[in-house]
This record gives structure tokens, sequence and C-alpha cells, in this order.
């Protein structure tokens, strides 16, 4: 990872000790957003997704600067109502009737996963525009988590459609089709090949079935590397050709938020056995649980400090590498394995960028009770 921005230091250095934090920087909201932007063909409609950060202030930031909120529960669905979100689209395999019509009263359009669910809405008295969430047969795109082409339960499997669209209760206008596919793609070139792919898949479709196709959705899945600090090149959608009457839709999460947060903890204790160091933070994978999940080691940078009034000595090593583990009672509490550091102190901070997305919000917080993390917003 990268210096640390002075701001992000700043602030972090500021904390009260044992140092926990998660720090999430504003303007580096703005700076992703206004970068993928710039790369986007005309007639395309920027949603974040709100799962990758829910925190309200991201959520406010996000809602202000995209188009709108991608939502996939109640509870996101109310958060993006008070972030004040123009638009709003709201999946998900399972809603409940409370959610279907509260994103009704919303103003939301649901992209409808199922015949079911269609009838569903529909007996709850909505009548009105929806998308049709489709698990496609074929997706040449590649990430780390595939949706679709594959047995899911993510939206209504393509051989299928025929019959979901005859059978579809009266008064459910079909205006689209929502094709979210993939998740952490790297490879640019291949997302807007998929892009261009889901455009003509939706119009082939549309003018077979009789369908008035006026929204595309292509979902999120624009990906960050964090082992190679990389993120996929965006310029390539520029070239995308979205045609006259259809709006494209995208609604990525990580790639908008990955890059303004980071997560910040406390060196507790330093010590080697069996020939590993490991440095044992006040903090782990109960805040910041992709690591684990994923099976990677996340880089961090040492944010030193110099501060020590204890009567003894003062644990360090220089020049090894460090395994950065948790707090937890499991082995499995590990952020990194085997990063080298020139010198490392307990009371020092590792500080791990690019955890603005999937971090908190994807951890098991409850997990032998340790207090929260602060959180900073900047
Ligand atoms: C998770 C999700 C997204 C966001 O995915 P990213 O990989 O964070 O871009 C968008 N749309 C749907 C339907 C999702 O489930």
């Amino acid at each position: 990872m990268a210096e640390l921005p002075a701001h992000v230091a700043a602030a972090l250095w500021r904390l009260p000790a044992p140092a926990c934090a998660y720090l999430y920087d504003t303007t580096a909201l703005l700076t992703q957003v206004a970068r993928l932007r710039a790369c986007l063909p005309s007639r395309t409609t920027l949603l974040y997704a709100v799962k990758a950060n829910g925190h309200p202030a991201v959520v406010h930031t996000l809602a202000a600067t995209c188009d709108g909120l991608e939502v996939a529960s109640g509870g996101e669905l109310e958060l993006a109502v008070r972030a004040g979100a123009r638009r709003i689209v709201f999946g998900g395999p399972g809603k409940t009737d409370g959610e279907l019509i509260a994103a009704a009263k919303a103003g939301a359009v649901l992209n409808v996963e199922s015949l079911f669910e269609a009838r569903r809405l529909a007996g709850l008295g909505f009548r009105g525009g929806i998308c049709l969430r489709i698990n496609r047969n074929d997706v040449a795109v590649t990430g780390s988590h595939a949706m679709t082409g594959t047995p899911t339960p993510f939206g209504i499997d393509e051989n299928q459609l025929a019959s979901v669209l005859a059978e579809l209760p009266e008064g459910l206008d079909v205006i689209g089709f929502h094709l979210h596919a993939v998740s952490n793609n790297l490879d640019g070139a291949a997302h807007a090949e998929f892009l261009t792919e889901a455009i003509c898949w939706s119009i082939r479709t549309a003018s077979r079935y009789g369908v008035n196709l006026r929204v595309v959705n292509a979902g999120g899945g624009l990906g960050v590397d964090y082992t190679s600090h990389a993120s996929i090149d965006v310029a390539p959608l520029s070239q995308v050709v979205v045609p006259d009457g259809i709006e494209l839709v995208l609604e990525p999460g990580r790639y908008l938020a990955a890059d303004a947060g980071y997560y910040a903890a406390e060196v507790l204790d330093l010590k080697t056995t069996h020939g590993r160091t490991f440095a044992v933070l006040r903090g782990g994978t109960h805040h910041f649980r992709l690591p684990a999940a994923w099976g990677y080691s996340h880089p961090f940078t040492i944010l030193p400090v110099d501060a020590w009034d204890r009567p003894y000595p003062r644990p360090s090593v220089t020049d090894t590498p460090v395994d950065a583990v948790g707090e937890l009672c499991t082995p499995r509490d590990v952020l990194t394995r085997g990063q080298h550091v020139a010198h490392l102190r307990v009371g020092d901070l590792l500080v791990f960028g690019r955890t603005g997305a999937y971090g908190w919000d994807i951890s098991h917080h409850d997990f032998l009770r340790h207090p929260a993390p602060h959180f900073i917003l900047l």
C-alpha cells in the first residue's frame, strides 16, 4: 500500500489508545464517482449499491453524487429514502410483502426475481413498471462470484422467461431486464464487452417476446485488486454504445467505496512462536472480514506512534515478515500473512487501505463481544 494521505494519518494519530477505527474519506468517494462518470457512455445511469457500505454518511454522499441508489433490503431502502436518493432500484431474491409495499411507496423500481414474486407484487395492489432479473444461460465475464449462467437463487432462468412473461399478472409493465452477473471484475475491456452484450441480448429478447424495452440494468462488479493496488480500468466503458430510447443502468458498490475507507488498529502485542512473528491487533476479522472470507492477505501501512510511557521495554521487531492477526480466540482471525516490515513496535498502528467496501458491513461484529471501532468521517 502507498503512503497514507497526510489528512488520514493526522486523523488516525488523534485516536484514543488503544486505537481502532474505520475512517471514510468523503473526498475520495467524490473522486471515484468523477473518475467513473468521465468514462460512462451517454444514456447511462449511475447508482451506488448500498450493500458495499451502508454508513449513513457514505450513503448520503453517494446519493447526492450518483444518480441514485441500489438497495437489497428494507433496511437499505430506509437508508436510501433518508439519504434523499433521487432514484432507487430494489433487488434481492427474498423480498417480503412489507419490503415490496415499502419499495413501491418509495417509488423504487423493483427487480422482480420470480413469477411468484410478481404475483405477490400484483396481489398487493402494485401496478406499474418493473424489471425482471434474469439468470442468463451464458455470460462471458469473470470475477470472484459467478451469479448467472449457473444455478443460483438470483433471478429467473432464461429458459423460463417465455412462460413467466406469458403468466405475468395484469398491470405489471416489464420495462427492462436486470442482468447483474459478476463481482470484482478486473478486466475493463471484458466488462465493456459484457455491457454491450447485455444490451444486445436485451434488445433481442425484448423483441422476441414483445417487451417494450427501456432499461438494461447491468448491475455492479467493477473490481478492485486488493493485493496489487490496481483497479479495473474503466476507460473501455466509454466505447459502449447505448441505443437511443434505452437507459443503461450500472450499480457498482466496491469500485466507488473501497478506496475511501481505511481500517486502523493498534498493535497490542508482538510475539514470535515456532518461527513466525505475529502482530496482535486491537481489532481483527470481526471488524474486517474480507481477507478471511476471500482467503487473501490484505496489505497494511505502518503508522508509527513514538510515544511510550511504560516503565518496561517496548516490544519491537526489525526487518522481518509479520502476520497481522486480530484479538479473537481463533487462528482464522488473520488479516495479513507474511508482510515484510522494516520496523514495528507495540503501540504502532497498522492501517489497511481500500477497506471502504465490504469491510465493516460484512463482518461478524458480535463474535467475542469486543468493542466496535470508532468511525471517523472526513
Ligand atoms: C452486490 C450487488 C451490486 C454491487 O456489486 P459490486 O461488486 O460491489 O459492484 C450491484 N447489484 C446487485 C444486484 C448486487 O447484488
